[in-house]
């Protein structure tokens, strides 16, 4: 690559990673696509080009799926105890914190996001993670059953529950959080025992290739465990989810393509999970401390730029203090300053691609048309070359219109106040949503929060902040924000199987 296509000076590691076509990481080996396709990965600030990546196709995943099979079914993987598989895993995490500057900046380079934000929060969180799931590796465990058989009186039996890992596992991630997407979803896949093929977004595929290189380079993960198949969504993508050798899917993105996968898995059966969007509501009662409520309202909405499945896109606040929160936010939207990820003083970078440059712009002039109200931003410039979008907040809005209703996942909040105590109301109107992915409720009355959390029909609910995330906390949807939760224990059910076993004494 012409370094002088990137207008910031990076770590030597992405200066050379960049420079080099990138390939599909098969049964241990770099290959090209057996069509020789590739295509180009943009940063988004600019719209130029900076990398080139395989376009992995069906030949390509069949490849991989036999190598992923293959590392299985010979227990390469399975075999290694439980104590050394948890010591791999977590030498994972201590790799990538080793990597941290240069991942970061891939990071905001391929997704558009601030550095700072990445190194902080994206790298940092991946890490956690995989170090959380390593203390797992030892703690799969059964359970003994005492069991009364009416038809055996006489019989006395010993019975017992193994926990076995699913098998090979296709992976399919977005591009909103490139790196943390893998990390959630490799760290268990490892753990439980399972074996991987990986396809990450065609977006942002360049964070996901440059930690399987450094794990490659460590030599710490037998041949065919882990592969990464770099491709389009309908050409590589499709052909996992579909495979008849592959015994479970992990897809997080739209709704829309999560309802594909669940069709292609149904051919052998597969276990599915999902992790889908969501229209997130943010709550705000007359007795919170509003001005805590504000900023993190704010943030709710507007952190990564409103690209995550858990973005506080509602905004319900009551009426008493609907207008100071409003103004509030729209204050600290109208100071975020929108710029390119690599510049240090930028809050906001560009949105990923043209794609959610034009679907974003297209729900603000949507959202005006339909008689909202502009408090911040609407304002949208890709004049040179970048997709950025300005932090906007739209008043007069109401359930019926598209901006209320449908994922916008970009840094446009949709505002209404509520004049109901009755917390069942208040409720009705929070679910009224095909989506169930999180919500934030904000009061300093403690049975207030309470009982609105037991309530909302979502996955997650923060009382009194916003996009709070652990390793240790499972995260999912209800309704059609998904299926199954990613992180916490809860996740290792999604990786393995559950096998009852009958001795007769
Ligand atoms: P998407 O199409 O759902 O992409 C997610 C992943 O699925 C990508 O790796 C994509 O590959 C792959 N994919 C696409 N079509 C597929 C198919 N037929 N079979 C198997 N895999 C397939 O999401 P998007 O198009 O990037 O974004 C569209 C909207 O999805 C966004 O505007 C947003 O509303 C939502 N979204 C949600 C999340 C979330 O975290 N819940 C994340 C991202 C996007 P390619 O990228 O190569 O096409
Ligand atoms: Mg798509």
């Amino acid at each position: 690559m012409d370094a002088s296509i990137l207008n910031y000076s990076v770590n030597d590691n992405v200066a050379k990673f960049l420079s080099q076509t990138k390939k599909l990481y098969i049964n241990g080996d770099w290959v090209d696509s057996k069509a020789g396709k590739t295509f180009e990965v943009e940063d988004p600030a600019t719209g130029k080009k900076i990398a080139t990546c395989s376009a992995g196709a069906e030949e390509d995943i069949n490849l991989a799926v036999t190598a992923a099979r293959k590392a299985f079914d010979s227990n390469r993987w399975g075999s290694i105890p439980p104590n050394e598989r948890g010591k791999i895993v977590w030498k994972i995490g201590d790799l990538i914190d080793e990597h941290t500057e240069e991942l970061a900046q891939l990071e905001s380079l391929d997704n558009g996001k601030p550095v700072a934000i990445a190194g902080a929060a994206d790298v940092a969180l991946s890490s956690d993670i995989f170090r959380y799931m390593a203390g797992w590796a030892t703690k799969i465990e059964g359970e003994t059953i005492p069991i009364s058989v009416p038809y055996t009186p006489e019989a006395q039996y010993h019975s017992y529950t193994l926990r076995e890992p699913v098998g090979v596992v296709g992976q399919i991630i977005p591009w909103n959080f490139p790196l943390l997407m893998a990390a959630w979803k490799l760290s268990v896949a490892l753990t439980a025992g399972c074996t991987i093929v990986l396809k990450p977004a065609e977006q942002t595929p360049l964070s996901a290739l440059r930690l399987t290189e450094i794990i490659n380079d460590a030599g710490i993960l037998p041949e065919g465990v882990l592969n990464v198949v770099t491709g389009l969504g309908e050409e590589a993508g499709a052909p996992l989810a579909a495979h008849p050798h592959v015994d479970k899917v992990a897809f997080t993105g739209s709704t829309e393509v999560g309802k594909l996968i669940t069709q292609a898995a149904a051919g052998n059966l597969k276990k599915v999970s999902l992790e889908l969007g969501g229209k997130s509501p943010t709550i705000i009662f007359p007795d919170a401390d509003v001005d805590a409520a504000i900023a993190g309202a704010a943030s709710a909405i507007f952190f990564n730029h409103g690209q995550c499945c858990c973005a506080g896109s509602r905004l319900m606040a009551h009426e008493k203090i609907f207008d100071k929160v409003a103004e509030g936010i729209s204050k600290i939207a109208s100071n975020i300053k929108v710029g390119p990820g690599m510049d240090t003083s930028t809050e906001m970078g560009p949105l990923v691609s043209n794609e959610q440059f034009q679907k974003v712009s297209g729900y603000i002039e949507s959202g005006k048309s339909d008689g909202g109200e502009i408090l911040a931003g609407g304002k949208y410039d890709n004049s040179e070359g970048g997709h950025f979008v300005h932090p906007t907040v739209f008043a007069k809005t109401n359930a019926d219109m598209s901006i209320v209703k449908e994922e916008i996942f970009g840094p446009v909040l949709c505002a209404q106040p509520f004049s109901d105590q009755d917390l069942d109301k208040i409720a009705e109107a929070a679910n009224n949503t095909n989506y169930g992915l999180a919500a934030s409720v904000w009061s300093k009355d403690i049975s207030t929060a309470h009982k609105l959390a037991g309530k909302i029909r979502a996955g997650t609910v923060w009382i009194n902040c916003h996009n709070i995330f652990d390793a240790s906390l499972p995260f999912g949807g209800y309704k059609e924000s998904g299926w199954g939760r990613e992180m916490g224990h809860e996740v290792l059910h999604a990786y393995t199987e559950l096998k009852a076993v009958t001795v007769n004494l």
